[in-house]
């Protein structure tokens, strides 16, 4: 990396365009792993949250003018709600953003961001950046700020979208620093999120060495593990509980029971230094044990979120999940003798779906005891998955559509009116949220609570007893 010696102090703003509250604002963590790298170069920065403002965020001209940054880093997390019942795009808001700091402090602007890395180009041409960066930022962006100062070369930078002879060039992403663990946050974003409700996020590690059809997070976070140290994790918990009060914690990882020891040696370290705060976290429905279970509840866990998408032991295989039905089976009942609440995700309508596929998922999640479920429709296709070859194999897509407007592939084994029937009846029982049907309900009363002064997540309020 390039050293502080070397590269003038730059100032840099980082800002969150991620505005989506649903189910709750996303604290802007990945801002703060780069800006932690920034500051350890000699960079000064600040960050600038559209959550942190009012709608439309009036504040962002006069914070651009007050700073007078060198370089504009945007985050773009989510290119779309993923939701193939009622699908939104986020990014012409995040365009009109930087649109409107360029207006007032014509600087190089970079994008990167989760979102950004999955269409790095055309992202890139339809916003009109300067650069870009694909993969883990901390690398690049110190690299940028030296570039911006000294005229670093650009095709020496890992992971830089930059134009070149009138094309866009891509360099290969960083292989090295990867934000993960504790981090030192910024008081004022601290407060401000735990006011608006939700939890404070967490990453413990990145990466996934499966192959799930429709999904982006081994391209974007790579096959293998990178495994925070359990205890600078729960130190960083400890820090938010002492200093801000917050005692309710969501750990983002893909999935958080993919790396075994790493899972123990977290919940152990909880229950050793006896702090009183709770959280939650993506699970695998795969080999989950009594005893698992019995160390993650002492330790805090409060809500177990279970990524299944289908309880169809051919769909599985087809859709590459590593797990089968029983393994399905066989966490619930482990999570229900716990008494440890747990909602199971369901995704129907992917390749192969038939009805009686969807009805084998309906019956055997109802013999998932005491389970919540969140049954979504219609799967997000992403460029150069399995699941973009099969959408053009089946006519759902043609292979000229770059996929930046949210395309779903959705079985027309199901039938269009077959499924909305099915969908309306699965939302009348009380313990199934079903995307454009009963899941707004959740929605606004999860509002009203947060409002309230509740904390952490709300769907154990609909667990059946
Ligand atoms: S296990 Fe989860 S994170 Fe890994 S590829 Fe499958 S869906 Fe993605």
């Amino acid at each position: 990396m390039t050293s502080a010696r070397a590269c003038p102090p730059c100032r840099v703003l980082l800002v969150s365009t991620n505005s989506e509250a649903d189910p709750h604002p996303v604290y802007p963590l990945g801002l703060e792993y780069l800006r932690a790298a920034l500051m350890a170069q000699g960079h000064e920065v600040r960050i600038f949250d559209v959550n942190m403002s009012a709608p439309g965020a009036p504040d962002l001209e006069p914070a651009v003018l007050a700073f007078a940054p060198d370089l504009i880093g945007v985050s773009i997390r989510n290119v779309d709600n993923t939701d193939g019942t009622a699908p939104v795009s986020y990014l012409p808001e995040a365009r009109a953003l930087v649109a409107r700091m360029r207006a007032v402090r014509p600087v190089p602007v970079v994008l990167g961001g989760s979102g950004f890395s999955i269409f790095p180009a055309r992202i890139f041409e339809w916003m009109g950046a300067d650069y870009g960066v694909i993969g883990p930022g901390e690398e690049a962006l110190c690299a940028l700020a030296a570039l911006v100062k000294t005229g670093a070369a650009e095709d020496s930078i890992p992971g830089l979208v930059y134009r070149k002879a009138g094309s866009v060039e891509v360099n290969p992403p960083s292989a090295g620093l990867r934000g993960v663990g504790g981090v030192a946050r910024d008081p004022g974003l601290v407060k401000g999120y735990w006011a608006l409700g939700g939890s404070m996020n967490l990453q413990l590690k990145r990466g996934c060495p499966h192959a799930c059809i429709y999904c982006t997070y081994p391209a974007l976070e790579g096959a293998h593990l990178l495994e925070a140290d359990a205890a600078s994790a729960v130190d960083d918990i400890q820090r938010l509980y002492e200093e801000h009060g917050v005692d309710s914690f969501f750990v983002v990882d893909s999935v958080f029971n993919l790396a075994q020891s790493q899972a123990g040696a977290f919940a152990r370290e909880l229950v050793r230094r006896r702090l009183p705060v709770r959280w939650t976290a993506f699970f695998m429905p795969k080999g989950i044990t009594a005893e698992q279970a019995a160390l993650w509840k002492e330790s805090g866990l409060d809500g177990v979120e279970l990524g299944v998408d289908t309880i169809s032991d051919p769909l599985l295989r087809r859709w590459g999940k590593p797990f089968s039905a029983e393994d399905v089976l066989e966490s619930a009942r482990v999570l229900a003798r716990a008494d440890l609440p747990y909602a199971m995700y369901l995704l129907f309508g992917g390749p192969g779906e038939t009805r009686a596929t969807f009805e084998e998922t309906v019956s055997r999640a109802d013999e998932c005891p005491r389970a919540v479920v969140f049954a979504f429709s219609g799967m997000r296709i992403y460029p150069n998955s399995p699941l973009h070859r099969a959408a053009i194999e089946d006519g759902m897509i043609g292979g000229e559509d770059d996929l930046l407007e949210p395309r779903f592939y959705l079985s027309k084994e199901l039938g269009a009116d077959w499924l909305k029937t099915r969908r309306t009846e699965l939302a009348r029982r009380t313990n199934w949220m079903v995307a454009g049907r009963n899941m707004d309900a959740l929605k606004r009363m999860a509002g009203m609570l947060r409002r309230n002064g509740h904390k952490g997540s709300l769907w154990q309020r609909v667990r059946p007893t």
